[in-house]
């Protein structure tokens, strides 16, 4: 269409499998025929697909949260310091502990929203409660597995430091930590912060 134009975003330190790029709509004029049918009227309707993306999101998390444990397990099994495993230490086995106990924390949220979901009760504000805290323990467990690998965590032989990268743009894109944390404040509190 006249006035829309695209340009590539380059030189990402995240998501750089995916091109990224940026939209620009100058003077578009949108015919009705483009309108979007039946009853969906003004923003509501695109922000739903928000909603239902924003949900697929809060499992992909964990999948990456999970790859990191993984590789923190494999890590510390195998990595020999003064003649033991580094598994073997109490302050390594408490970090793997906490990763499980919020991996199936996130799991339980995703599970519970997906039966909200099916049975076509799930509400925009729990769905921010779960974008919010599933994307922030998947950083968070992406960052410490990363610095459980010593040096060898920021060499991408090992898969923390890609998902501590990627999940930068996972926990900013489809709504930023602070705006889905502005959503469930709206919910509780009835006043709008934004
Ligand atoms: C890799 C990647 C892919 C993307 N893909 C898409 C896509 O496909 N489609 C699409 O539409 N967008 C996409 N985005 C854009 C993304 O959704 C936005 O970057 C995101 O919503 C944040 O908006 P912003 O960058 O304008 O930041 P801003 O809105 O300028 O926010 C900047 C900071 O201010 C904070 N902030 C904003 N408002 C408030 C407030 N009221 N109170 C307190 N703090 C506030 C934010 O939390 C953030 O920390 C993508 C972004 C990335 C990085």
């Amino acid at each position: 269409m006249k006035g829309f134009t695209t340009s590539e975003i380059g030189d990402k330190f995240s998501l750089r499998a995916s091109a990224t790029g940026a939209l620009f709509f100058q003077d578009v004029v949108v015919p009705a025929d483009n309108l979007l049918p039946g009853t969906s009227v003004g923003i509501k309707a695109p922000l739903s697909c928000l909603t239902q993306a924003r949900y697929g999101i809060t499992w992909g998390v964990i999948g990456a949260a999970q790859a990191c444990l993984d590789e923190a397990l494999r890590y510390t099994q195998t990595r020999i310091l003064f003649k033991r495993p580094l598994a073997a230490n109490q302050a390594i086995q408490i970090r793997l502990a906490e990763m499980a106990r919020r991996i199936t924390t996130a799991q339980l949220l995703s599970l519970q929203l997906g039966r909200l979901k099916d049975a076509g009760r799930m509400k925009p504000a729990q769905v921010s409660v779960a974008k919010w805290h599933n994307c922030r323990i998947a950083i968070d467990i992406a960052r410490d597995a990363r610095d459980m690998l010593g040096g060898s965590g920021i060499s991408a032989e090992y898969v923390p430091i890609r998902h501590a990268m990627n999940l930068e743009s996972v926990i900013t894109y489809e709504g930023t930590e602070t705006v889905h944390q502005l959503v469930v404040g709206r919910a509780l509190t009835g006043i709008n912060a934004f």
